[in-house]
């Protein structure tokens, strides 16, 4: 990633971006998170002598942003320690590292109250991050099979199957075949946003579009939906490893 990082001069300050190329995009498009940092997605033919113009006009947007990011030099990934916290379904849960005992090999990681014990093998001690994302996955695949599972059987719909992955561009979907999917960092949301989510995913399988049957089914079970997708809106930065 970082071979492709190149900087430009903002207000005299440096800012580091990423040019993406998109078969499918249609349009220039500059997006700026804490995990991809500032990224300038280009359609496929579009060529790249359009990027002084480019970031003359995109570039106090995205120094600002970038600023309120903290990714003005890059991607910043976290990583976590002792006393750090992670949110699962709305709560907070303080980190708490430990050294692997001898004769164990595997790291591993348990919730006990509101604290993640993480006993780490000393090559995971670099890597919380990626020990915690594995951990997150399987948090998220059973909370939300068994929320799909409670809410099929009040909506009386139920999916062909659940998968639990990563989408960045939506919370959950439902394809026509019946398969919902969810993203797995939902789990860091509280737990009525989850609900709402996963309700909305179901009645799809009853309305495959955003119509009036559709919203009055959902408001129906889930009257709280319009806040639901509110609250997402905020804090979708904040669900983030
Ligand atoms: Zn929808």
């Amino acid at each position: 990633m970082d071979a492709h990082q190149e900087t430009v001069l903002i207000n005299g300050r440096p800012l580091k971006y990423r040019i993406r190329r998109s078969k499918r995009a249609r349009r220039v498009k500059v997006q700026v998170c804490r995990r991809d940092g500032v990224v300038v997605v280009l359609p496929w033919r579009t060529s790249r002598s359009i990027m002084p113009e480019l970031l003359a006009y995109w570039g106090p947007w995205m120094d600002e942003h970038a600023e309120k990011l903290g990714v003005r030099l890059g991607p910043q990934l976290k990583q976590y320690a002792s006393g750090s916290t992670v949110d699962i379904l709305g709560e907070p849960c303080l980190v708490e590292v430990r050294e692997l005992p001898p004769g164990r090999s595997r790291s591993r990681v348990e919730r006990v109250a509101n604290t993640l014990v993480m006993t780490l093998k000393p090559a995971d001690v670099f890597d919380t991050r990626g020990v915690l994302e594995k951990y997150l996955r399987r948090v998220a695949r059973n909370d939300l099979t068994t929320r799909t599972e409670y809410w099929a059987e009040r909506l009386g719909l139920y999916p062909s199957r659940v998968i639990v992955g990563e989408r960045t561009t939506r919370w959950g979907s439902c394809s026509p075949r019946g398969t919902l999917s969810f993203c797995y960092r939902l789990v860091m949301a509280p737990a009525h946003v989850v609900d709402a989510i996963v309700a909305h995913e179901l009645c799809h399988l009853r309305h495959m579009n955003h119509g009036k049957g559709f919203y009055s089914l959902l408001g129906a079970v889930c009257p709280w939906y319009r806040e639901a997708d509110q609250w997402l809106r905020e804090n979708h930065d904040d669900l983030m490893l």
